[in-house]
């Protein structure tokens, strides 16, 4: 007999299933893609990532999450996770499991436990293959407080992980074979899926206020197969040839001190490198109508309290006491701009008002995050706070699209958009952010870009649409951002008068297109593997004398370059031609020049493009007019 209560499940495709009495959320989504269904690993139900073994107790929109959403990806790394930590404490049984997170690139488990050794690492390994081999399932348990209590009686973190779960969250446990971990899922259906799982290594995480001795850390990253992970470890040897940390060191573009971690030292050729990314993007301020900001590094805290930083980003702010007042250090260029609308009456005809600020930012980034300039405490972004009315939306953030294109294009970078929506903790009206997200959706639908939706990932203020870009190994790096703020202008009182006279709030689009110099150039770094395109090149040519007799004849022609605007390096004759040519291919100088005394006679050079194995002689003039003529035109190769 039919059931009147049956519910009814909306797939991605708009059909609709019914979801039988003890049936599941995996059953249903079997019957909707018999074919895709073994590479479904958890599902979202109504935007909520929940186990293929959920039953939900109202209809709602179901979707597959499969390893290569975000979502199911990260899933796949916390089950990892879960693995390492039933393997560390098989080995080790007096092992605390602290938190396990998966992060930007894999996971990691923290352990409250004596200094691990690798002897103790290998049987870990072992462990965790055998529970691979068993194929245990992860098993979820809700429990009431008073039982997951006693079951975590002798780990005073997860007790404390227990207290401090609001009042009316469920506590959950899964179980994986004999081992239990607190945890609010969801997870993979079995220890099949993490076939593909690999520990990297583990490293001792200083000692803090909630933990008296060092941590232990195990770093991993899962893939459900072994070919998915053979994949990733070439990839990584490639981009371990590639590390930015040690071709800024070779090149000397930046450092970093032990009394300043997380702090970047930009050096001479790598401070070259942010100019001409300053250009290249000052440039297009011009042509796109911006205009110039710089506001105070420092504001006192009531100034985060209108913004809503205090209440939502503090952990990540620098704070200072100045005149017994606490003042924090600005994470973001936005309270400064919205201080400078705000500083006067403005008028519709004002509209839209392009604020751009390069200005120093600081973010209290937990040390064992920082990652040589990827993820740094002090940073500079491409920022700008575009204030506007609603009907200015559409049409200027067409014009990012646009710029996004072309930047991306001159860098040969493909990128790809994702749409975060509204997050649990948010500013303002629902009803606001609503319309603000479904007119980024447009946008993006009508632009033809490539985009995912993330639901839930926005910033406290508004959605947001992040640039993802891809270097050429294919990895990907979040950049730049667009995000559309009904929430300060309001905060701040902002206000313009309209045509009719009235006074009507702006809407703020924050927005950053390369993101910040530091990662940008980090990544770039990797994504050139050194090799700079001439206009970037810290040294753009180097200029060798056959032997000592042409020096001076060397030193002419390197003052005609320089005299021309270019960077022009002139090497010594203390070498062999050929070791001193290797030597600048090594440095990846985009052109060397030989002067030579047929050179010197012909008024020529002899020219090797970097990456060719060949020489042509050119005039100067010649070689000149080729030069700054790729750099001009920001070419990619020499
Ligand atoms: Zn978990
Ligand atoms: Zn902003």
């Amino acid at each position: 007999m039919p059931t009147p209560y049956a519910l009814r499940m909306t797939l991605p495709d708009g059909q609709q299933l019914d979801l039988g009495e003890q049936e599941t959320v995996g059953s249903v989504l079997r019957r909707w893609a018999p074919k895709e269904a073994p590479r479904f690993l958890a599902a979202l139900v109504d935007g909520r990532p929940v186990d293929l073994d959920y039953r939900p107790n109202v209809s709602g929109a179901l979707a597959p999450l499969t390893f290569e959403d975000r979502q199911g990806w990260e899933i796949l790394q916390h089950s990892s996770a879960h693995l390492v930590a039933k393997a560390v404490v098989a080995t080790v049984p007096e092992a605390l499991p602290t938190v396990g997170p998966p992060t930007d690139d894999g996971f990691y488990y923290d352990f409250d436990v004596r200094p691990l050794t690798p002897p103790d690492l290998e049987k870990i390994r072992a462990a965790m293959d055998a529970a691979i081999a068993h194929d245990e399932p992860f098993v979820r348990r809700e429990l009431p407080r008073d039982r997951a209590n006693e079951l975590f009686r002798s780990n005073a973190y997860k007790l404390r992980y227990i207290a401090e779960a609001p009042a009316d969250e469920t506590i959950s446990v899964y179980d994986t074979g004999e081992f239990s971990d607190l945890c609010r899922g969801p997870h993979v259906p079995s220890t099949r899926w993490l076939t593909g799982v690999h520990v990297l290594g583990f490293s001792a995480i200083e000692a803090g206020e909630d933990h008296p001795r060092p941590l232990q850390r195990i770093r991993g990253v899962g893939f459900p197969t072994r070919e998915g992970l053979a994949g990733y470890l070439k990839m990584r040897e490639e981009a371990a040839a590639r590390d930015h940390r040690v071709i800024g060191q070779r090149q000397e573009l930046f450092m970093f001190t032990e009394q300043a971690p997380g702090f970047p030292f930009w050096l001479p050729n790598g401070m070259v490198i942010v100019r001409e990314l300053e250009k290249f993007v000052t440039e297009h301020l011009r042509k796109a109508g911006y205009s110039e900001i710089r506001t105070p590094l420092l504001f006192s805290k009531s100034v985060y309290q209108t913004s809503g930083h205090w209440d939502h980003y503090r952990e990540n702010m620098f704070v200072s006491t100045v005149d017994d007042q606490e003042y924090g250090w600005k994470p973001m260029n936005c309270p400064g701009a919205m201080m400078i609308f705000g500083s006067r009456p403005r008028s519709y005809r004002e509209l839209p008002l392009r604020l751009a600020e390069f200005a120093p930012l600081h973010r209290r980034e937990a040390s064992g995050t920082l990652h040589g300039l990827m993820r740094v405490r002090e940073l500079v972004q491409d920022d700008a706070h575009i204030f506007l009315t609603e009907e200015q939306i559409e049409p200027e953030i067409r014009v990012l699209l646009d710029w996004i294109r072309e930047a991306c294009a001159t860098f040969r970078l493909s990128y790809e958009f994702e749409l975060s929506t509204r997050p649990a903790t948010f500013l303002g009206e629902a009803g606001d952010w609503d319309r603000a997200e479904a007119t980024l959706q447009r946008i993006l639908r009508d632009s033809g870009a490539q985009f995912r939706l993330s639901a839930g990932e926005g910033a406290f203020y508004g959605p947001k649409v992040d640039i993802h870009i891809r270097d050429s190994l294919g990895r990907p790096w979040q950049t730049g951002t667009i995000q559309l703020d009904y929430q300060q202008p309001k905060r701040f009182h902002l206000e313009y008068q309209g045509p009719d006279g009235t006074l009507h709030t702006p809407v703020v689009v924050h927005r950053t297109i390369l993101g910040t110099w530091e990662r940008f150039t980090g990544v770039l770094t990797e994504h050139v593997a050194g090799r700079w395109p001439p206009w970037l090149a810290p040294v753009q040519v180097k200029v060798l004398p056959v032997t000592d007799r042409q020096a001076d004849g060397a030193r002419a022609v390197t003052e005609e370059l320089a005299a021309a605007g270019l960077r022009v390096q002139l090497g010594a004759s203390d070498a062999t031609l050929p070791k001193r040519i290797r030597e600048a291919e090594l440095d990846r100088v985009p052109y060397v020049v030989v002067v030579g005394d047929r050179e010197l006679a012909a008024g020529a050079v002899s020219v090797r493009l970097r990456g060719s194995r060949e020489s042509r002689t050119m005039s100067r003039a010649e070689f000149l007019a080729h030069v700054t003529d790729r750099v001009r035109r920001r070419e990619f190769e020499p």
